[in-house]
């Protein structure tokens, strides 16, 4: 029963022009096609007399066509007078073809579908599907479905093809009678032929509702599917071959004796998970969570000495250039007295320092190599990888994850986020991944103090930085997110630094901006690191990993127009060091709904967990994952937040279902993912 039939896998038997249409919409195999559901339904099951036709829904109504006009003022138009015993209706049509004129012409009789709307000269319908009938002509018996399709692709065709198929295939069912019968889950078989054939009971409302069975069905396969094949990733992890990475400690000994402070208790705890996961001879896919602060880096750095210690090579790759360099200069900084040469990559490099860090880094002279995306380019080759770690991994698409992998065999991974990731999300897209979490911050910081000051008093502001400076700390001021245009962004942080520079004559004020060459950029950063440069005014490129103690306030204007991810961070810029830091948060009035509920949740909240878990209440989800820019597959049919149920059900079963019934679990995975499993893994 649950094999999977030659039949099935088979492409569509079309020609190659739809073959390419159906490709758009993920349909490759003929079974594709059965899972191919409808987005609603039309109801041409009931005529309705032309003078009863209630507004605001689709309704089917018949008649001659009475009077039949083409209009060119106010512009080009087709008006078709339809007349049935019970009265007239208008039918309106801003774009018509030839086809259109002769099916409306004057004595035809036509059904035509759509929302009657009262209109300029009493009733009428804009744009109806429109079919030329004989008088007597039977109706359709069940609700009509539309599907989702792309140019070029009718209803009528897909519906034929889909057809063909439901009678072609066997719908075999995949779940075990005991395991349905426990989940109340109706049959495969029903569900798809009801969704594709409704029977006359159905109306299109209770077609749409979620909490239909034969939905619920679909969901519930959907999310087994995924669960089943994050398992199977997870196993097949398992089972691969990576380096057993086991130094004997020197390094890591050397560089914790000589760092300014001791680690927090859960610094040790992850460090820990992670050396003893780089000790197994399968790979590690660890996700390192950490709150803005919580000193993720030393983690990184010291983790990666025990793969060096073991003679392993060690990649760390940050989202953008401001950050990998910054961690460069860190590293390097802990790493050149302990002997270790660390190379650097990025893609500004000039031709002559590419070509000798990647003759380093394919030497292995370079222990650590640390870079933006660069470092995962063709022409970069390792001599030994063991270990890569990549910095705020949210900020990547799944692509360039993918590429990561691809390098050297399959190094251990190591994935840091700032951005929790919200339960959902872990239970499924991330659900093969292993998730450490530092959930204390160092001691000895002060609490960040929030302000909320209308731009209005930005001479107060003005004032505040003036006197943060006066007692010997440094402050950021982050110009406004200008999102329509980069360069009025940029002329904004030009003139803000003028602006400032004037303001506060007797600091030194920096600027750095995205537009900046790297090596510009660095130098600002470093104679700010310095305290050579009291006031840095920048853009959001600051926004993640930048780390300099000695400044306590953060200035943000217009932060009505920032996530709370981005304020967050920006935020967690300062409180770094002893001193007592603030965050000022600039707005304009009057504000928008969005706005204030964004702004009174970074007042009220420090927890980057909270904050995020409250995003996703004001956003909803699916943003989190940059899913829809990196080509990842969502989630068709089920929902995450609503069919939370349905998904600890899926999770809960995948395990026993692979065990006691694996030829169920193959035959279901096949069915819903084959050709799509490399998505599923990122
Ligand atoms: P994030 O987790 O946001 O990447 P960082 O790694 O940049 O945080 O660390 C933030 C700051 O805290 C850095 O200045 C770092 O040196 C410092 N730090 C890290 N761990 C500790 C610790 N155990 N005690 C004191 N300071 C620490
Ligand atoms: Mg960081």
């Amino acid at each position: 029963m649950s094999t999977f039939p030659d039949i099935a896998s088979q492409p569509p038997a079309v020609a190659p022009a739809t073959a390419k249409r159906l490709e758009k919409l993920g349909i490759r195999r003929r079974f594709d096609l059965v899972l191919h559901l409808p987005l609603r339904y039309e109801d041409e099951t009931h005529l309705y007399p032309i003078a009863q036709a209630p507004y605001g829904q689709a309704v089917l109504v018949e008649g001659e066509v009475v009077a039949h006009e083409v209009q060119y003022r106010p512009r080009k138009q087709l008006l078709v007078q339809l007349e049935d015993k019970s009265g007239t209706l208008m039918l309106r049509f801003i774009h018509f073809y030839p086809n259109h004129l002769k099916q409306l012409a004057q004595g035809k009789r036509v059904r035509a579908l759509g929302e009657v709307r009262r209109g300029f000269r009493g009733d009428e319908m804009v744009h109806p599907k429109i079919r030329e009938v004989l008088e007597g002509d039977p109706l359709a018996d069940s609700l009509t479905p539309i599907y989702p399709t792309v140019n070029g692709l009718t209803q009528p065709v897909l519906r034929r093809l889909i057809h063909a198929e439901l009678k072609a295939q066997t719908l075999g069912e995949t779940l075990p009678e005991a395991v349905r019968g426990q989940l109340g889950l109706v049959p495969f078989a029903d569900s798809i032929r009801l969704l594709h054939a409704p029977t006359p009971e159905y109306s299109a409302t209770q077609l749409a509702d979620p909490a239909l069975p034969a939905w619920q069905r679909l969901k519930f396969d959907e999310l087994l599917a995924q669960q089943l094949s994050m398992r199977l990733a997870y196993r097949a992890r398992r089972r691969g071959k990576a380096p057993v990475i086991a130094g004997d400690g020197r390094l890591r000994a050397a560089l914790s004796a000589s760092l300014p402070f001791a680690l927090t208790a859960a610094q040790q705890k992850v460090l820990g998970e992670i050396t003893a996961d780089l000790a197994q001879p399968h790979p590690m896919h660890r996700l390192l969570q950490g709150d803005v602060g919580s000193g993720k880096t030393v983690v990184a750095a010291l983790s990666a000495l025990a793969a060096i210690e073991a003679g392993f090579q060690v990649a760390l790759m940050a989202p953008t250039e401001i950050l990998a360099e910054q961690h460069y200069l860190k590293l390097s900084a802990w790493l050149a007295p302990l002997g270790i040469e660390v190379a650097w990559l990025s893609g500004s490099l000039r031709k002559k320092q590419k070509s000798a860090a990647l003759e380093q880094v394919a030497s292995g002279q370079a222990r650590l190599v640390i870079g933006t995306h660069a470092l995962f380019q063709d022409e970069v080759v390792f001599d030994n990888l063991g270990f890569s770690i990549v910095d705020e991994q949210h900020r990547f698409g799944v692509g360039q994850r993918l590429a990561l992998q691809g390098k050297g065999g399959e190094p251990h991974q190591l994935m840091m986020s700032a951005t929790p990731i919200p339960r959902t999300l872990a239970m499924s897209f991330y659900a093969d991944l292993d998730v450490s979490v530092i959930d204390e911050l160092p001691p000895g910081r002060t609490p960040i103090v929030t302000k909320l000051i209308n731009s209005a008093r930005r001479d107060e502001v003005v004032a505040y930085v003036d006197r943060t400076c006066a007692g010997g700390q440094q402050a950021y001021w982050v110009c406004p997110l200008i999102e329509e245009s980069e360069t009025l962004q940029l002329q904004t942080a030009v003139d803000t630094h003028a602006q400032l520079a004037e303001d506060l004559p007797h600091w030194r004020v920096g600027l750095v901006h995205g537009r900046m060459k790297a090596s510009e950029k660095a130098e600002v950063m470093a104679a700010f690191a310095a305290n050579e440069l009291q006031v840095l005014v920048a853009t959001t490129v600051i926004e993640v990993g930048v780390d300099v103690p000695n400044a306590s306030l953060m200035v943000i204007e217009h932060a009505e127009r920032m996530g709370l991810a981005q304020l967050h961070q920006l935020r967690g810029r300062v409180g770094r060091g002893a001193a007592k830091s603030a965050c000022v948060l600039m707005f304009d009035t009057p504000l928008s709904e969005l706005a204030k509920a964004r702004l009174k949740v970074i007042y009220e909240n420090t927890d980057g967990f909270e904050i995020a878990r409250q995003d996703l209440n004001i956003r909803g989800p699916g943003e989190f994952l940059g899913a829809r820019q990196s080509g990842l597959p969502m989630l068709r049919f089920a929902d995450l937040e609503q069919d939370i149920e349905l998904l600890e059900a899926a999770k809960e079963l995948a395990p026993e279902l692979l065990k006691r019934w694996p030829n169920e679990a193959a035959a279901h995975l096949t069915r819903w993912l084959a050709g799509r499993e490399h998505f599923l893994k990122a």
